[in-house]
């Protein structure tokens, strides 16, 4: 169940990022994968900007439908590229597993080049991404 917090970020991810790679039910969303907490430092998919929805979930397949071997629930982050990760608190282990995951593995195509700025285009989902460098 998410809860929307940028509701113009959220239309727009609805019609860009095709159906079947969001989470649904206890089917993770695609590209879910555990990485360590060094790598979450790292990874670039917390960053300062917001997420766009917010949610916890209960997941028990991959997106590919593959079985987990142990159910995965926490709460799960997303942002306007698609980009997400999840918490799992496990207090019966007082830890914290970090899960990455991406409704596309954007490819973009320049469309628009100029001293400071670059725009392009997802080859994949149609996702639109813009850089202004002189900001
Ligand atoms: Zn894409």
């Amino acid at each position: 169940m998410w809860s929307i917090v940028d509701q113009t970020e959220w239309n727009k991810m609805q019609s860009t990022f095709p159906k079947e790679s969001w989470p649904e039910g206890n089917t993770a969303p695609a590209n879910f994968r555990a990485i360590t907490e060094a790598e979450f430092c790292h990874s670039h998919y917390y960053t300062g900007y917001s997420y766009a929805a917010v949610g916890y979930f209960q997941f028990t397949r991959s997106n590919d439908k593959n079985e987990f071997k142990e159910r995965v629930h926490g709460k799960i982050f997303i942002n306007s590229f698609g980009k997400g990760w999840l918490q799992e608190i496990r207090h019966w282990e007082n830890k914290v597993v970090y899960w990455l995951f991406d409704l596309c593995q954007h490819e973009y195509e320049t469309t628009k080049k100029a001293n400071c700025y670059w725009e392009g285009k997802c080859k994949k989902c149609g996702h639109l991404h813009a850089v202004d460098s002189s900001d």
